[in-house]
């Protein structure tokens, strides 16, 4: 057990970042897909907490901490004041680190004063990692995102008008085979109008116990298979024309990893890969998908 407090869950790209907890689970807890923070209760940490954890955290972990993520889901509900006194205090304490990150919903975002995002770029904010999942209001209310598209389209323009690297989530197959063309080219057209720094897909699973799992048994959500995935992942992309973007495929639950590269110029290659699966004949590509799932292909 750790002397400081940690959250369930952090980005796959900040593998290697030291977790600060600024707030205690989920304040809207409602996503149908989402089952991390179950029942929890959303709190915020006070500043003396959390600074007291950096104390901890600076005994365990030294001078070698380069990257911070502050947790949980929506680190950025923290009263600005407050998130920036403990964006200084880690600051204080460790000054070698280049970066620190967080989630924020496009919500929050979109309702925060241009002058408060400024304020904790300048106390040392870098990246948001923003819970898009889809440019698509049909999409956003079945999977009760608690968002709409114009809302996710202010907040990711917010965030990057106030300086910050932008990171949108967006999750392939997240409108099942009803919504797929809406999903993809919505999506695709809301990113555009973003122009994040990054897009990191993160594929759709229906984990039971869900109400996500409750609309599939229900017969409302009609779930894409691998290939559909990849049919809908090749339209977004297409959709996604000329924007300047870095995208990742940096998730597990994603069936091609090779989908990362600098957009507009890897976009070529990017379809062709979805094409090469494709193509495949159908034997083909339930092979590839049992041997990528049981962790032997990295394409
Ligand atoms: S997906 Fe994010 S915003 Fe939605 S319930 Fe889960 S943690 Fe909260």
């Amino acid at each position: 057990m750790w002397p400081f407090e940690q959250g369930p869950i952090r980005p796959p790209s900040e593998a290697e970042s030291m977790l600060v907890r600024v707030s205690r689970n989920c304040p809207w807890n409602r996503c149908a897909f989402c089952s991390v923070y179950g029942g929890e209760t959303f709190s915020l940490r006070s500043v003396e907490e959390v600074v007291a954890d950096l104390d901890e955290m600076r005994d365990y972990y030294g001078p070698r901490v380069r990257t911070v993520f502050l947790q949980d889901a929506n680190a950025l509900l923290t009263p600005p004041d407050r998130l920036e006194a403990i964006l200084l205090a880690i600051r204080e304490r460790f000054p070698q680190v280049h970066r620190i990150t967080t989630y924020a919903r496009s919500h929050t975002l979109a309702h925060r004063q241009l002058a408060d995002l400024q304020r904790l770029r300048a106390a040392g904010l870098h990246r948001v990692h923003i819970g898009f999942e889809s440019g698509s209001d049909a999409v956003l209310k079945m999977i009760n995102k608690g968002t709409t598209r114009a809302q996710q389209i202010i907040g990711g323009q917010r965030a990057r008008e106030a300086g910050f690297q932008v990171s949108e989530y967006w999750m392939p197959g997240l409108g099942g085979a009803a919504l797929t063309a809406a999903h993809a080219a919505e999506s695709a057209s809301a990113l555009r109008e973003i122009r994040p720094h990054f897009i990191r897909l993160r594929t759709t699973a229906v984990i039971r116990g869900t109400p996500l799992a409750l609309l599939r048994d229900q017969g409302r959500f009609e779930e894409l298979d691998d290939v559909a995935k990849v049919r809908e992942i090749r339209a977004f992309l297409a959709a996604l024309g000329d924007l300047e973007c870095r995208i990742e495929s940096d998730h597990m639950l994603n069936l091609l990893m090779g989908i990362r590269g600098d957009l507009p110029d890897d976009l070529p290659q990017l379809l062709s890969l979805c094409d090469e699966f494709l193509s495949l004949p159908a034997a083909d590509q339930q092979r590839f998908v049992r041997t990528r799932r049981s962790g032997g292909i990295r394409l």
